[in-house]
């Protein structure tokens, strides 16, 4: 338990407010009266509180219920309403208050509510409430912590001269007892930060820190969606580490001696952009970690050929809300978009482009993991990915292989209609996506024709677009040179030449196919080669027109003409619904 306030207890002495801080620095984020991106918070916990203060005013004790995802600045909003309102602080860590028993538990409550009354007026912060009122292991309720803990904070003691003020702090409000959270007159939340927020944390945390003079606050505030004052501070702290590593390799190749460190780490030194970006993509990695999506191989918008069009329906869904989002507050949002066309189209490769160029977390899912054998838990699972993509907002779902997710209910054949109940929870996540505006779902399919009919309705997968095939010699030469892009290719390689040698019908899977295999010859030649030690493997792989003209040769395109045919008809059919 920690005590702050300017207050200190002796016999015969009178408690009192504690007196306002003139010296408070408004720069400093930790001591500030309203520290930025936290001051909202901080004025509805004072407004919560204030009529608390006049003990003839309300009846019970005035409690706060402050929720707010880990590293939040819960504690910061609450020192600084304390600051506000003159009022001691008195900090309590609810798993230091669990027992064995539940008779030592509430004793130890007891003790703590009593405690509070000698400092008054003051604060009582309950740290980590959720752990209280559960039983020991940690399933079932604790009726009778609860119920004292009710009593404590519902109950007026009218000999009290001060009140007590009570805030119990959860990152968990969902495993709060719905007996304990009713106890609390009060429920403030901290949300995740908006890009304004993050700018304004950002600088006021940085005021004492040298920046380079590329850093900008604001696009790093554009970078850093989704983070907390936590994750703000440990990208400080990493930034600091990299320029510290930056400048000993730099200036010192031999290693410094502790004291020069020393000297050099009060000097200070600049942190330059090149180190909040390696500090960065080091927390976006935890951080996607954290929420289970694992890091997309980086694909950039040149790595795929053609497909311009859907490229720019995915960006309008995606981009344009995050950026105008006064436009939304007229309640046209469209939220889900369906890829549909034949396999190896690159359906998944626009997601993963989706992924790198949007600064947003992506939660790639496919259908089938997410079936499981247990009763409930398929449908538990599809509640998780779309509970993840909330905490991690803004953030894309990628459902790859959606038919076998959300067949059409009533059509599929197993007994206990499993996977009827899994569309109706997709549907149900789906709808409740509404209220979040910053959580988009990209359904990817081959066969959009088995889907469930409901998933097409507005306000879910609204847009269905559709990716064919390269069919032109045009649009097969953009793939093709997309897939080339990384090769070393002779200068005898004409691409153009090399598709007149393959099928007229071509997905941009067969073209990375024919890449491959060109590449599988060159190598074969190389190692012939160096066997011969006609060449070394330090010099280049280099691709020649023999290479392409043979894999050409060999070539088979995956999508023969009936199932194109029966592509088209869907496409048909979809365009004219
Ligand atoms: P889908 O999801 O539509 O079945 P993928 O996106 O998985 O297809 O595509 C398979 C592979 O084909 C990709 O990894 C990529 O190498 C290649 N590919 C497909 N379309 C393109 C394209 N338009 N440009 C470049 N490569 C492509």
């Amino acid at each position: 338990m920690t005590f702050q306030g300017g207050f200190c207890q002796l016999v015969g002495s009178t408690n009192s407010t504690v007196p306002s801080a003139p010296a408070y620095n408004s720069n400093e984020f930790w001591s500030s009266l309203s520290p930025a991106g936290l001051s909202d918070v901080v004025k509805q916990l004072c407004d919560a509180l204030r009529p608390h203060l006049n003990r003839h005013a309300l009846s019970g004790v005035g409690s706060v219920l402050l929720s707010g995802p880990s590293g939040s600045g819960k504690l910061v909003a609450v020192r600084a309403a304390c600051s506000c309102l003159n009022l001691h602080l008195f900090k309590v860590d609810c798993v230091s208050l669990c027992s064995d028993t539940s008779a030592a538990t509430e004793e130890k409550v007891q003790v703590a509510f009593s405690q509070a009354q000698q400092y008054q007026p003051c604060v009582l912060l309950l740290k980590d409430l959720e752990v209280l009122g559960r039983d020991r292991d940690g399933l079932g309720e604790d009726a009778r912590v609860i119920a004292t803990l009710r009593q404590l904070l519902l109950d007026k003691d009218p000999a009290l001269s001060h009140p007590v003020l009570v805030i119990g702090t959860t990152c968990k409000p969902q495993n709060v007892p719905t007996d304990l959270q009713t106890a609390f007159l009060h429920e403030v939340k901290i949300k995740a930060p908006s890009e304004e927020q993050r700018r304004l944390m950002l600088s006021m945390l940085t005021a004492s820190l040298p920046l380079g003079k590329e850093v900008s606050l604001s696009k790093l505030a554009r970078r850093t969606a989704g983070f907390v004052l936590g994750d703000f501070c440990a990208l400080l702290s990493h930034s600091g580490r990299a320029a510290c590593t930056r400048i000993q390799v730099l200036s010192f190749p031999g290693g410094l001696s502790e004291e020069v460190e020393r000297d050099f780490c009060t000097a200070g030194f600049p942190v330059l952009e090149e180190d909040f970006s390696a500090a960065l993509d080091q927390l976006h990695d935890a951080h996607s970690q954290a929420v289970g999506a694992p890091k997309i191989p980086s694909v950039s918008w040149q790595d795929i050929g053609g497909l311009q069009e859907v490229k720019k329906e995915i960006l309008d869904t995606i981009q344009l809300p995050l950026e105008y989002p006064e436009l939304l507050s007229l309640g046209l949002c469209r939220s889900g978009l369906l890829l549909y066309g034949p396999p190896g189209t690159g359906k998944t490769l626009l997601a993963k482009a989706v992924a790198t160029t949007c600064t947003m977390t992506f939660l790639s899912v496919k259908g089938p993991e997410l079936i499981n054998m247990y009763v409930g838990q398929s449908e538990e699972n599809v509640r998780n990915v779309f509970a993840r993509a909330r905490a991690a907002a803004p953030c894309i779902i990628f459902f790859d292989e959606l038919d076998s997710l959300a067949p059409s209910r009533g059509r599929s054949g197993d007994s206990g209609g499993v996977m009827d109940r899994v569309v109706s929870q997709l549907l149900a996540e789906l709808d409740g996506l509404h209220s979040s505006r910053e959580v988009f779902v990209i359904g990817a399919t081959n066969r959009p024709d088995l889907l469930d009919p409901a998933l097409l309705r507005p306000g879910r997968f609204d847009k269905l677009v559709y990716v064919g095939i390269s069919e032109d010699r045009e649009s097969q030469l953009q793939v093709l040179s997309a897939v080339t892009r990384k090769f070393k290719l002779d200068p005898s390689v004409n691409l153009t030449t090399i598709l007149d040698k393959c099928p007229a019908q071509l997905t941009g899977a067969d073209i990375y196919a024919l890449c491959s295999d060109a590449m599988m010859c060159a190598v074969k030649r190389k190692v012939e080669w160096i066997e011969e030690g006609l060449d070394t493997e330090k010099s280049a792989l280099i691709l020649t027109m023999e290479d392409f003209l043979q894999a050409a040769a060999r070539l088979q395109p995956s999508v023969s003409e009936q199932e194109l045919l029966r592509y088209r008809l869907i496409q048909q059919k979809f365009a004219a619904s």
